[in-house]
């Protein structure tokens, strides 16, 4: 089992010099494993559970928690989340005002939105939480943040990991089969992510750790090797993925950053979803946006690899580079998200010609490395799309129903925050109106 090989990371300095001493949640994934929820509560000596989900995830698991419960005698308070619930400060505040005060652990049953709020309130209640996963569809299970919408804007915020994280096969194969192939889609990124992470270390010097890659590459090579099984909800597929999104969020914390999970294809995914929020455009579930900016970052790096770098080029194009435009154009298209990357961009200074000049030199010396780390890392485009096509998920943003214009999202991808990925290489290059014709 994957998970064993996490034991490889504990008490002994990893070659890339940390330690990787952080928290790992325990994992119970198996058929059935939701039967183990009473001795994960007694473990923490627990004596009342507090327990979250919305219509959906109650039917699917937290009806089957709580008779679990009842028939151990054990006490609980449910609160079943109507509607649909978006992850924002009115779920969040909801789920706070029906907590019970005398409750010492809390079990969340479900997925991203509701484990997202689940850890928000464990770090309020500051007590245990046990997350009862509903559908492997995304690698936040592991994480220690929320990813939730404050003032209109997705924020990460800072929570707390699951203390267990239980995955019970007969649920997860039974979650809605979009929720399947958006896991697959997120486990899809880190062909990108992980090259991006080992170019990052070429160009601006990025910590990189080869061990962390490893276990990330493993999970993915698992989720592919399988993959052929997800549509009809076999067991070793669904487990495949589900362990390899669990693994990610756990590789994230080792790594410190999210360098190992996600890369310019996250950033497609997340400019979408920016835009969804500040207009009320069509979004899609994240696994899925990442799957089909994972096939067009595949396709972009096909081309990067026929490209020689030229100096004079590079240097021509970002001295004639107008930020103040490009600023206005931001704001045009992402409204008030575009505040915080152009503020962040005064102290990040990401633009700067004597910094571009520095990283150009390291672009133009490396260069041959650079390739040789997409062609090891990210495999052919048409190996993606074939993927895509075998679990029949969406191909292009059309048919995801994202209809803003592809080259200004890339283009936009680069100030998201400050992390090197295939929109800064570009950019670097000078190369962004080639980029448009390769869209
Ligand atoms: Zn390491
Ligand atoms: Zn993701």
């Amino acid at each position: 089992m994957l998970y064993e090989n996490l034991k490889d990371f504990t008490g002994k300095t990893c070659p890339c010099g940390k330690d990787h001493n952080v928290f790992v949640p325990e994992l119970c994934i198996k058929n059935g494993a939701i039967n183990e929820m009473p001795f994960f509560i007694e473990k923490f000596g627990a004596k009342k559970a507090f327990i979250i989900a919305d219509e959906n995830t109650y039917r699917a698991a937290g009806k089957k928690v709580c008779d679990i419960l009842k028939k151990k005698a054990f006490q609980f308070v449910e609160y079943v989340i109507s509607g649909t619930i978006k992850p924002d400060e009115y779920t969040v505040g909801r789920v706070v005002l029906h907590f019970v005060n005398d409750c010492d652990i809390i079990i969340a049953v479900g997925s991203g939105v509701i484990n997202d709020t689940g850890k928000i309130l464990s770090a309020i209640a500051k007590i245990p939480y046990i997350i009862v996963a509903t559908a492997p569809s995304m690698d936040g299970y592991a994480s220690k943040s929320s990813s939730v919408d404050v003032d209109g804007l997705k924020v990460s915020l800072s929570s707390r990991c699951a203390d267990v994280i239980i995955g019970d096969l007969e649920v997860l194969k039974n979650a809605p089969l979009k929720m399947l192939k958006a896991g697959l889609g997120d486990m899809l990124a880190k062909y990108i992510s992980i090259a991006e992470w080992r170019i990052a270390r070429e160009i601006v010097g990025e910590y990189y750790c080869e061990e962390i890659a490893k276990l990330v590459r493993t999970a993915l090579k698992k989720c592919i090797d399988n993959a052929k099984g997800l549509l009809e909800r076999d067991e070793t597929a669904v487990k495949a993925v589900f362990e390899g999104l669990v693994l990610c969020g756990i590789a994230m914390s080792f790594a410190g950053l999210s360098r190992p999970a996600s890369g310019v294809e996250h950033y497609f995914s997340h400019i979408w979803d920016m835009r969804g929020l500040e207009f009320g455009s069509k979004t899609e579930l994240h696994g899925l946006q990442c799957a089909v900016a994972t096939l067009i970052a595949a396709g972009l790096y096909e081309n990067i690899a026929k490209v020689t770098p030229s100096e004079k080029k590079a240097l021509d194009f970002v001295s004639d580079f107008n930020y103040g435009a490009w600023s206005k154009k931001l704001s045009s298209f992402l409204g008030g998200a575009a505040n915080i990357m152009i503020a962040n961009e005064r102290i990040e200074k990401k633009y700067d010609k004597e910094k571009h000049a520095e990283r150009l030199r390291n672009i133009i010396d490396k260069w041959d490395v650079i390739l040789k780390i997409v062609r090891e890392e990210i495999p052919e485009r048409k190996k993606i799309l074939k993927i895509l096509r075998f679990i029949k998920a969406p191909e292009t943003p059309e048919e995801l129903g994202i209809d803003c214009d592809l080259f200004t999202t890339f283009e936009a991808t680069k100030d998201i925050r400050d992390k090197y990925v295939l929109s800064r290489l570009t950019w670097d290059l000078g190369i962004m109106e080639e980029v448009e014709t390769w869209l």
